[in-house]
């Protein structure tokens, strides 16, 4: 057998814990407990290490044209592994034609790591290139990456987190667009670095390319697939995909764009929100945000550990986002009203949204991303009430059945699991769950998968009641009233329910 260093080409290191000294377990363990992703495997990997090109057929040929403004890296980090933090750094410098960084920039946010110190201070200084900058207090990854952007020169800023690897290639694509529309936000398509092991994972190209999407009430980012419309509108599967949200740990964006976005609201502490802000602001005054399949790099998911303070920040965080931007729609968002945690003064970030005459929220939800789907504002909302039983409701309460769950016919009360929303791909929906009609006479839900085929439902109004209608069949209550059935549709107030209309379809 050839020996060959661990993690070669973005291979993966499992270790047997079990059969490790003493020690070394305890290590192990360590370092999973201290950083929330295994800093022990990271360590027993090089700091330089190749990942396989996995770039599409079309992108050699499309992205020769060197000529390209230079870029800045920003790579802010509180207390990173040493070794995943070089990694992230030459990972791009292999990856990356030399003339068109200008410049890494490190900005440490106070972390308290010794060997982040002078032995880091020692280890870059050998890289012309590379700055490093230190925060005197912790200033949180918004206000960390600003101080960054402010040192920094070139016309384009990328914003890495200090957990990434660049696969070949994978600058080019993200500078080429913003060359050609300086108001267009890119990012690539990402991939996974495991915490545990350290393997690559990629993760899908073409069809199955993840598009973040917002999700309320939250206001995070959560997976979904290309919608119907820029399927259609795309040409070829090189082609930009315009992405409704982002993840925020690889962006690319012209200095001069940023900067009048007002670049982030430096009123969010330590962490999130910042990419819905820059999403959601991108896409209203003017500009565009897009995935670009060709460009590639991996970013490390890592479990944050739940805190209430956390917590409670980050809901500050989004009531900011979702005061200043959302219109009428931040009713539907966590804190909008400040009542979990006083979101502090906004009129600096209202009067820049009014002086760059940006569109209102409902631009977002007509001409970005009409499938938006926000729980409690869809087509019909609310309980839905039996007119026969008409003191039972459909209620998600089930219990689970393998992946799906099943639904109930229960004493109507209105609350969490009795509340349902038509979306605009036509889906009856709770949560992340969907009613689904592959399963014959037992209704069930299952994860929404955005395909609509048994997740497609019509709701069909007759004299003032619905009918539930999937594949030619209706949600009913049994003869005997005690339980639901998808059944051949019949005229019977079994079959029959009230379900409040909330509004009209963004799309037909
Ligand atoms: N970070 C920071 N200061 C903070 C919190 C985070 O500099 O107070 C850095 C962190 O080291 C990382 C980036 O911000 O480089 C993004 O944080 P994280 O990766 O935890 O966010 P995630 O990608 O998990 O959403
Ligand atoms: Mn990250």
């Amino acid at each position: 057998m050839e020996l060959m260093d661990p993690g070669v080409n973005g291979t993966g290191l499992m270790l047997n814990v079990t059969k490790l000294p003493k020690e070394e377990a305890k290590k192990f363990q360590r370092s999973l407990e201290q950083r929330e992703y295994s800093s022990y495997i990271s360590s027993l990997i090089p700091l330089q290490r190749s990942l396989p090109d996995v770039r599409l057929k079309g992108c050699h040929s499309l992205y020769t044209y060197l000529n390209l403004p230079e870029t800045s890296v920003i790579i802010i980090f509180h207390n990173e592994h040493w070794s995943v933090l070089l990694r992230t750094i030459h990972s791009i410098m292999d990856n990356t034609p030399p003339h068109l960084i200008k410049e890494i920039i490190l900005v440490d946010d106070a972390s308290t790591d010794e060997v982040l110190k002078e032995p880091l201070e020692e280890y870059v200084s050998r890289f012309s290139k590379v700055q490093l900058l230190r925060a005197e207090s912790r200033q949180g990854l918004i206000r960390a990456r600003m101080m960054g952007f402010e040192q920094s020169t070139a016309p384009v800023a990328v914003f890495m987190d200090a957990h990434c690897e660049c696969f070949p290639g994978w600058l080019e694509p993200l500078v080429t667009r913003i060359a050609e529309n300086q108001s267009i936000i890119t990012t690539p398509n990402l991939h996974g670095v495991d915490s545990e092991s350290f393997k690559i994972n990629e993760w899908g190209q073409r069809k199955n390319l993840g598009i973040p999407v917002l999700t309320f009430p939250n206001l995070f980012f959560t997976w979904s697939s290309m919608s119907e419309v820029e399927r259609k509108k795309r040409k070829r599967e090189t082609d930009p995909v315009r992405s409704p949200a982002m993840v925020g740990c690889v962006i690319a964006v012209s200095r001069s764009w940023f900067k009048k976005l007002g670049m982030f609201d430096p009123g969010l502490e330590i962490w999130g929100g910042e990419n819905t802000e820059l999403s959601i602001k991108t896409w209203l005054c003017g500009g565009g945000l897009e995935i670009i399949p060709c460009s590639n790099v991996a970013h490390m998911y890592h479990p944050h550990r739940p805190s209430e303070e956390n917590d409670i920040r980050y809901k500050r965080n989004i009531a900011r986002v979702s005061n200043v931007w959302l219109d009428k729609y931040k009713h539907f968002t966590d804190n909008y009203d400040g009542s979990i945690a006083d979101y502090g003064d906004i009129s600096d970030r209202i009067a820049l949204r009014d002086s760059l005459k940006c569109h209102p929220f409902e631009f977002y939800l007509t001409h970005v991303y009409p499938d938006q789907f926000i729980p409690g504002n869809g087509i019909y909302t609310g309980p839905v009430r039996n007119v026969e039983v008409s003191f039972h409701c459909l209620d998600s309460g089930g219990g689970k059945h393998g992946d799906s769950v099943n639904i109930l016919l229960y004493s109507c009360h209105g609350q969490g699991s009795q509340l349902w929303d038509l979306t605009e791909r036509r889906e009856i929906r709770t949560g992340g769950r969907c009613l689904d009609s592959e399963y014959g006479d037992n209704v069930v839900m299952r994860k929404c998968n955005g395909q609509r085929g048994n997740q497609e439902w019509h709701v069909v109004s007759l004299e003032g009641h619905v009918l539930l209608r999937s594949n030619g069949y209706c949600v009913g209550v049994t003869k005997n009233k005690s339980a639901l059935v998808l059944e051949k549709c019949h005229n019977s107030p079994l079959q029959q329910w009230t379900w409040k209309q909330n509004r009209k379809p963004r799309i037909s």
